[in-house]
């Protein structure tokens, strides 16, 4: 079994799934719990307010709300952006219209390999 030590204190724990030791897990659980609980009651917040209410870094406020695991209905105010085209998003990395045209230019690099996987079987049978 692996061991490592946690990023977060520094203690060494077997090495798992989890990029911190279970009792960091557990305190980043609560944490999490407690933002998710703030801006639930308190949709209209900045970020910086959550932040202070809650004893936590505005990056990791930014880091929930890019991860999808926080959203708001107010999108924070316009403090998360798109990574693509700097539109404010309520949730994730991207704006919808982003997230599409990702998606589609994925899909046709797929396409564009299973024509060229195609092609190569063809010339193997030949
Ligand atoms: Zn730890
Ligand atoms: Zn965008």
């Amino acid at each position: 079994m692996d061991a490592m030590n946690c990023p977060r204190c520094r203690k060494v724990f077997v090495k798992r799934a989890d990029p911190l030791c279970p009792v960091c897990m557990k305190e980043e659980e609560l944490i999490y719990e407690k933002v998710r609980e703030y801006v639930k009651d308190h949709p209209e917040c900045m970020i910086k307010e959550v932040a202070d209410a809650c004893g936590v870094t505005v990056k990791r406020i930014l880091s929930y709300l890019r991860d999808g695991r926080l959203s708001t209905s107010k999108g924070m105010h316009g403090e998360l952006l798109c990574s693509k085209c700097n539109k404010p998003i309520l949730t994730g990395r991207m704006c919808e219209k982003c997230i599409l045209e990702t998606n589609f230019m994925v899909q046709d690099m797929k396409n564009d390999a299973a024509i060229k996987n195609r092609g190569q079987v063809y010339t193997k049978r030949k």
